[in-house]
């Protein structure tokens, strides 16, 4: 560029910053495609200070946090989609939060890709496939207590990347998304992992946070539901012994449970769940990441 140029950008540059001291700017941050089943990260982040910030996603709104970091402040939230509910196709997703007195919202689209999950035939007790009847309303009641569980949405974030792996070894003997037949007959797909555990194994709490749900359920056997904040949930099921109740607040890494055989199973193992907004995604692939690295596969869109 020429030199004369070059100083007359300098100036308008500098008269710009000059006359908008208080003019921020805020950027969104979120992957524009993105497999289904899978935990995806976004942001916001602006250089200056902002309040509110929320996330909607497949009709559920996140409240965030803003914390230090980024362009000088930030809020994280993690994401995904149900295999068992959602198709591929294109979602909203839209952001706001309140700055300088002004509502801002943006929105996106995040195109979901389908992915190939395998199919896996089980060999249960036929009371685990067909329930007796007189089992229909202590299922009901659970079901009912898990849905209303999984609308919890608490902030401040007590969820930190990576979580800590809930048994000290991670051997998968069953992966998320399978599709699942039990003795024949085809069922809802695995919304979580199974990771190979002798009957009596510690199980620790991925995050901090707060126990939403604690019992022995129809086919989950004994469970464990944590709330880690933005939409952030965790729940491990067969468990042979529960240490924790509902209200009780965890540490990241406190042990919450014995792993057990209990509920619809074909052997001793722990089931993993990790629920982003109400979605069952795979918790595995978060176990060796952070967030910052899953930041980078977003594309930043400036807002202001
Ligand atoms: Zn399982």
């Amino acid at each position: 560029m020429h030199r004369t140029k070059l100083s007359a950008v300098i100036i308008i540059i500098s008269i710009f910053f000059i006359t908008e001291p208080s003019s921020a700017s805020s950027w969104v941050n979120f992957p524009t495609s993105w497999d289904i089943g899978q935990a995806f990260a976004i942001s916001i982040t602006s250089t200056a200070d902002y309040s509110q910030p929320m996330v909607t996603w497949m009709n559920r709104t996140i409240a965030l946090n803003v914390e230090q970091g980024g362009a000088g402040k930030i809020s994280y939230g993690l994401l995904g989609s149900d295999v068992r509910s959602i198709k591929p196709g294109n979602y909203k997703i839209l952001f706001e939060f309140i700055q300088n007195g002004k509502k801002y919202r943006a929105s996106g689209n995040i195109k979901l890709r389908a992915r190939q999950y395998p199919k896996e035939n089980l060999s249960v007790n036929p009371k685990m496939v067909n329930p007796p009847k007189k089992e229909l309303k202590r299922i009901q009641n659970e079901s009912a207590a898990i849905k209303s569980a999984l609308k919890t949405m608490t902030v401040p974030r007590k969820w930190t990347t990576p979580p800590q792996p809930p048994l000290s070894v991670i051997t998968l003997t069953s992966t998320y998304g399978k599709s699942r037949v039990y003795n024949g007959q085809p069922r809802a797909g695995h919304n979580g992992a199974d990771i190979r555990a002798v009957t009596g194994t510690n199980v620790r709490a991925p995050f901090a946070g707060t126990v939403l749900l604690a019992g022995f359920h129809y086919y989950a056997g004994g469970s464990v539901y944590i709330d880690s904040g933005n939409g952030v949930i965790t729940a491990f099921f067969h468990l042979s012994k529960i240490l924790v109740k509902k209200g009780d607040t965890v540490t990241k890494g406190q042990v919450v449970a014995k792993s057990g055989a209990t509920g619809r199973v074909t052997g001793p193992h722990l089931h993993y769940s990790l629920i982003l907004g109400g979605q069952f995604v795979d918790p595995i692939p978060l176990l060796s990441t952070s967030i910052t690295k899953m930041l980078k596969n977003g594309e930043p869109q400036q807002v202001n």
